[in-house]
């Protein structure tokens, strides 16, 4: 099944480093890291974890001009576009773009008057650097000059809209069009609104992402829930799946995401029953520990991708339930019958489980 392929609407294109955000390019993942930047140790390591789980573009906070002057050496140990995320002092973008990153997010509701704002642009467009205009419910101009708003989600979505749009325009009255927007709130309704409300009104690729989601669990639902609606109705372009997480579980679930759309492929489909009263193995143990390897590997990733496999509790209904996989398992007890394209082949004793499922991986051309 798949949703927007057809009706996905047309945007600008873009470049963001070795990707492009936009056109007829495929929904890109992103992540942030949650490291200090002035800890190039730890920012390092963290991002080339998240270049192993599947990340195509990366941003860090850039606090201080201590965080800006390391920039240059955190591009230079990576290999994915970097983006420098500012707020308050348009001093930090200009220092960012000399340091050679791939992109400035700005947030307009912050960085100050218009000349700080044109200052950054004179100096991202002739290095080739796009920016992100990113506009948070939270930090909207208007909610200066109205201190109580009583304004409707709708009202809400319009000012976030308009906002961005005012933003845009000083950038593209300055011939410059490298523009990425992103409208995020802290619930659905506003976030939705404002996004499909933008896309009417402008081409320029938008970024999604829910803020402040929240934890694992209740991040990921509101964020499946934002982030799919829009692109199931063919509206974004890069997608960020905020959690408080580590951010390599950020990258998994917005690609958990695209893939329930049939927006990319990546991986592979890995099933496995909710077990019951009749299961006798670690059903759960399994899927983790398959998931945790294949995910932290990307020669696995590679061979598995697109694969469906099936890891199901039982023999009564698992075989069945694993017609339709590539290869997978049914347990028994302690054991589980190797199933390939609805075949039962041998039977394999439940510690064995993982480790003949990767090499089966491994063996696939
Ligand atoms: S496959 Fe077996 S163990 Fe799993 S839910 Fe179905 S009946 Fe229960």
């Amino acid at each position: 099944m798949t949703y927007c392929h057809t009706n996905h609407k047309k945007t600008r294109k873009v470049k963001v480093g070795r990707y492009a955000i936009g056109g007829s390019n495929p929904i890109s993942v992103q992540s942030m890291c949650n490291t200090d930047t002035r800890d190039l140790k730890a920012t390092i390591d963290q991002i080339r974890r998240l270049e192993d789980a599947g990340c195509e573009i990366i941003r860090v906070a850039v606090p201080d001009m201590e965080a800006a002057l390391n920039l240059g050496r955190i591009k230079s140990a990576i290999g994915i576009p970097l983006v420098a995320d500012i707020h308050f002092d348009h001093r930090l973008a200009l220092e960012a773009v000399r340091q050679g990153v791939d992109k400035i997010r700005i947030n307009p509701g912050n960085i100050g008057d218009r000349e700080k704002v044109k200052e950054v642009v004179r100096a991202c467009k002739p290095a080739g650097v796009p920016i992100r205009i990113g506009v948070n419910a939270g930090s909207l101009k208007a909610l200066q000059t109205e201190p109580n708003p009583k304004w409707k989600p709708y009202d809400w979505a319009k000012m976030m809209v308009k906002e961005a749009l005012d933003q845009a325009r000083v950038l593209e009255n300055m011939n410059f069009s490298d523009i990425v927007v992103s409208l995020k709130a802290d619930d659905l309704e506003r976030t939705v609104m404002a996004n499909l409300l933008f896309s009417e009104k402008s081409d320029i690729p938008l970024h999604l992402g829910v803020t402040e989601a929240g934890s694992f669990l209740s991040g990921t639902v509101k964020s499946s829930l934002g982030i799919g609606l829009l692109l199931s109705q063919g509206v974004g372009d890069t997608v960020r799946v905020s959690l408080t997480e580590d951010p390599v579980m950020q990258v998994r679930a917005a690609y958990e995401i695209l893939k329930a759309l049939g927006l990319r492929v990546y991986g592979p489909d890995l099933i496995s029953c909710p077990t019951c009263g009749r299961c006798q193995v670690g059903v759960g143990k399994v899927i983790h520990e398959l998931e945790d390897r294949i995910y932290s590997d990307k020669t696995l990733l590679k061979r598995s991708q697109g694969r469906k496999i099936a890891v199901m509790g039982c023999v009564v209904n698992g075989p069945g339930e694993a017609r339709s996989a590539d290869f997978g398992i049914a347990g028994g007890k302690g054991k589980g019958v190797w199933i390939e394209k609805g075949k039962q082949i041998k039977v394999v004793n439940e510690s064995e489980w993982v480790n003949e499922i990767i090499r089966k991986i491994r063996s696939v051309k």
